[in-house]
C-alpha cells in the first residue's frame, strides 16, 4: 500500500508527468526533433530506466495524486525501445500501488515503426491510448520524419497503424505542422480523417529556435551542420530554422481545416485545438498548458529520475531534482516550479494583455516567446500572428456553438447552420454573376456552363 504523503499548499490540484524511460534515444532521426540532442545531458548513460526507479516512480506518482483518475504518459525518444517486459512490469507496479476506486490510464506516444502484433495485443489488453506521429500523406510525412539513414518512414508507420487498427487499439494522430506541410491543410486533414479514419487529431507547430551565431546555417538542417552533429537544443536564440512553420501560415492551416470541420465533422472528429478553443468560448478553459494562463503542471521525467519543469525545458537550469532523493511531490510543489508556472503570466507583454483573444490564447507557450511586439516590447510569441488570425476567424462559429451548448443542444447543430448560410450566400452571388464569370460554386467552369445554365 502507498505510504501517506503531505500535500503542500503549493501542489497544483492536477498535474501530469511525461516519462521518458529510454531518455532521448530513438530509432529514427526526425530532422526537427528537439529531444534527440538531450542525449548529451547524460554522457555514458545506458538510457534505460532501471526497475527499482520504475517502481519508485509509479509509487510516487500515485501517492502524489489527489484525483481518482491517474494517467501515465510514456514518451521518448521512442519508448518502445524499452521492450514489452518493461511495460508489463509498469502495469504490475500500477496494480500494486493503486488505491481503491482509482482508475489508472496509460498513454504512449510512438513513431509507430517498431509496433508488432505482440505490442498491439498488449496495448489492447491494458487499454493503452496510443499517440501515433504522422505528418500527413507520404511526401509530407517523409519530408522530415526519416530514419538514421535519412530515408522516409511513411511505409513503416502505416504498417504500425494497420496493426493498431487490426488489434482494435485506441489511437490518435499527432501531426507536427512545419514548412513542408503548412501549405497543405486539407490534404493533411482529409488523409487523417478519410484514410487513417482517426477521430482525434493534435496539431503541434514546429518552432525551432537558433542563435544569430549560427544564422548563416539556419537555412539548412541540424543534420547537415557541423558534420552531421546535432547541437544540444535549448530554448534560446531569436532566429528560426527553415523547417519552422510560418506563423501566418499556421493560422491559415488551422482556419482552413476548421472551415471544413465545422461544416461536416463536428462531433465525429476531435481536433484538440478546436476543442480547447470551444472550452475558452464557453468559459471553461483548460485542456492544454499552451493556452492556459499559467503553466507548470506538465513536467518531464528522465530515465534516471531527474524531474524537469516541462518536456520542452529538459535543460540543466530547469532540473527540479531527482525523485530518488526527493519525493516527486516536493519537487512539483517547490517554489522553483511554482515560479516557472507563474512566469508565463507575469511576463506577458502589454500587447497580449490588451489582445482581444487573450482569453483563448494567453500568449501561448513561453518557449516560443522570443519576438518583440509592434511597439518593441520583448516576449511576444513567434506564432502570435497565426493565433490572432485563427482565434478571430473562429469567433463567430465558436459563439454559435457556445450558444448551442448553453441551450443544452449539441454543438454539432452548427453544421446545418453553416450549410444554410453558405447556401444563402451562394444564391446571392449567383444572382449577380455574369454569364462568362467563373461559377461562384467553385467548379472551375464558366457560370453559364454550370449554375447559370438555367438562367
Ligand atoms: S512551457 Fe509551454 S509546453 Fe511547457 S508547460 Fe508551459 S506552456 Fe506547456
Ligand atoms: S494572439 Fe498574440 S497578442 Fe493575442 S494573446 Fe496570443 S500571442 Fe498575445
Amino acid at each position: 500500500m502507498p505510504m501517506s504523503v503531505e500535500f503542500s499548499a503549493n501542489l497544483p490540484p492536477a498535474f501530469h508527468v511525461m516519462t521518458k524511460p529510454s531518455g532521448a534515444i530513438c530509432n529514427l532521426d526526425c530532422k526537427y526533433c528537439y529531444f534527440l540532442s538531450k542525449e548529451m545531458l547524460y554522457p555514458g548513460s545506458r538510457f534505460r530506466m532501471a526497475d527499482d526507479l520504475l517502481q519508485t516512480y509509479i509509487r510516487q506518482y500515485i501517492e502524489s495524486q489527489r484525483v481518482n483518475e491517474v494517467t501515465f504518459a510514456w514518451q521518448g525518444g521512442e519508448p518502445l525501445l524499452m521492450g514489452l517486459g518493461f511495460f508489463q512490469r509498469a502495469i504490475d507496479y500500477q496494480k500494486q500501488y493503486t488505491r481503491p476506486g482509482m482508475k489508472i490510464l496509460n498513454t504512449l506516444q510512438t513513431n509507430g515503426t517498431l509496433l508488432d502484433a505482440d505490442w498491439c495485443r498488449f496495448f489492447k489488453t491494458h487499454d493503452f491510448l496510443i499517440g501515433l506521429s504522422v505528418d500527413g500523406p507520404r511526401e509530407l510525412h517523409d519530408a522530415y520524419r526519416v530514419n538514421k539513414g535519412g530515408a522516409g518512414t511513411f511505409d513503416q508507420v502505416m504498417r504500425g497503424w494497420r496493426l493498431l487498427r487490426e488489434a482494435g487499439v485506441e489511437y490518435n494522430i499527432l501531426c507536427t505542422v512545419h514548412a513542408a506541410n503548412q501549405d497543405h491543410p486539407l490534404s493533411v486533414y482529409r488523409f487523417f480523417r478519410d484514410e487513417l479514419e482517426t477521430q482525434f487529431i493534435q496539431f503541434i507547430p514546429i518552432v525551432e529556435r537558433t542563435t544569430p551565431q549560427i544564422l548563416p546555417l539556419a537555412n539548412i538542417g541540424w543534420s547537415e551542420r557541423d558534420g552531421g552533429e546535432r547541437p544540444l537544443y535549448e530554448q534560446s536564440g531569436s532566429k528560426i530554422t527553415n523547417r519552422t512553420v510560418n506563423a501566418h501560415k499556421y493560422g491559415e492551416f488551422l482556419s482552413t481545416i476548421f472551415d471544413e470541420w465545422v461544416r461536416r465533422d463536428v462531433g465525429q472528429v476531435y481536433v484538440q485545438m478546436f476543442d480547447v478553443a470551444l472550452g475558452a468560448w464557453v468559459g471553461q478553459p483548460g485542456g492544454v498548458c499552451v493556452f492556459a494562463p499559467t503553466c507548470g503542471t506538465a513536467l518531464a521525467l528522465e530515465h534516471n529520475g531527474d524531474l524537469f519543469s516541462c518536456d520542452h525545458y529538459v535543460e540543466p537550469d530547469y532540473r527540479l531534482g531527482n525523485i530518488q532523493s526527493d519525493h516527486m511531490i516536493e519537487l512539483i510543489a517547490s517554489d522553483k516550479q511554482r515560479q516557472f508556472g507563474l512566469d508565463k503570466q507575469t511576463t506577458l507583454p502589454r500587447y497580449c494583455r490588451e489582445c482581444e483573444v487573450r482569453f483563448a490564447c494567453h500568449g501561448g507557450c513561453p518557449k516560443n516567446r522570443f519576438i518583440t511586439t509592434p511597439d518593441g516590447e520583448a516576449g511576444l510569441n513567434y506564432l502570435c500572428a497565426g493565433y490572432k488570425q485563427f482565434f478571430n476567424h473562429v469567433d463567430r462559429p465558436m459563439k454559435i456553438m457556445a450558444g448551442l451548448l448553453n441551450q443544452r443542444r449539441p454543438p454539432a447543430e452548427i453544421m446545418a447552420i453553416m450549410t444554410a448560410e453558405d447556401k444563402e450566400r451562394l444564391q446571392q452571388t449567383f444572382a449577380t454573376a455574369k454569364r462568362n464569370d467563373p461559377c461562384p460554386c467553385g467548379s472551375g467552369k464558366k457560370f453559364k456552363q454550370c449554375h447559370g445554365r438555367q438562367r
